[in-house]
């Protein structure tokens, strides 16, 4: 065997380094969910993974929290939690989420839309401009809005009802000319059962006091960033809950009442 002639050590190293970065970049561009939408459906509200979890995957994500506390947003790399009073929280660490998805951001597409449209029409608009419907995409609509509908929902107790049957007890919340952040994701059609198909949205405010589950908008100006990926990193809980559940229900139509 001869030995390595320094250049092809040099080479060697540089692919090597190439490889690296590669992996670093496959990694953060994954999204990251942790549990499944049809355990939120059959009540499945223990929290399993910490918001320090979450962070390592992503900076841009939403999700709910331990006992179904709250709407979350993460944002920019912090996390905040919309209580069922309406209030929003800075989250801890070392809080739990018993379903979340969260994604580093970084747009692969930007541009400004304008014209009245609601979140119908929204959702039109965007779907026709995606490359595919059969890839995810990471949402971020920023703006001022002539209105926008959240909602929020309170700490279940134990035994945890479905998320159809908590939500009938959500508080709504409304507000008008207000400048904030629509975040949220576009999943494929075929991911029914893991998670919501189509666009699942919510709000923060610019000054950080109000936002929740989105329900409903009006947007004139805005201006929307994508980010696509193909990537998809599943993490699923070890709690009682989730491995007893009946997870292969179909809620279609349950689903839609309960996040639309
Ligand atoms: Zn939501």
């Amino acid at each position: 065997m001869s030995p390595i002639r320094p250049a092809t050590r040099l080479l060697l190293g540089f692919s090597l380094l190439l490889a690296a970065c590669a992996h670093h970049d496959r990694r953060t561009d994954a999204l990251y969910q942790t549990s499944t939408i049809n355990a939120l459906m059959e009540g499945v509200y223990d929290g399993t993974e910490t918001i320090g979890e979450l962070k390592r995957n992503g900076d841009f994500g939403i999700g709910t929290f331990h006992a179904l506390d709250g709407e979350m947003i993460g944002l920019d790399g912090a996390f905040y939690q919309v209580k069922a009073d309406g209030t929003v929280r800075d989250v801890a660490d070392d809080a739990r989420t018993p379903f979340a998805v969260v994604k580093f951001f970084s747009a692969d597409k930007a541009f400004t839309i304008s014209g009245s449209r609601d979140m119908a029409g929204l959702m039109r608009e965007l779907d026709a401009l995606l490359p595919t419907r059969n890839a995810f995409y990471g949402v971020r609509i920023e703006g001022t809005f002539p209105w926008i509908q959240t909602r929020s929902v309170g700490a279940q107790r134990t035994p945890y009802p479905g998320l159809a049957e908590a939500v009938k007890n959500q508080a709504l919340f409304e507000f008008s000319h207000i400048r904030g952040t629509i975040i949220g994701f576009r999943s494929p059609d075929f991911v029914q059962g893991i998670n919501l198909p189509g666009y699942h949205f919510h709000f923060i405010s610019q000054d950080r006091k109000a936002g929740g589950h989105l329900l409903g908008c009006r947007i004139e100006t805005a201006s929307v960033a994508l980010d696509e990926t193909g990537d998809f990193h599943l993490v699923l809980p070890r709690s009682d809950g989730f491995r007893r559940s009946d997870l292969g229900r179909d809620h279609r139509s349950e689903l839609d009442t309960a996040e639309r």
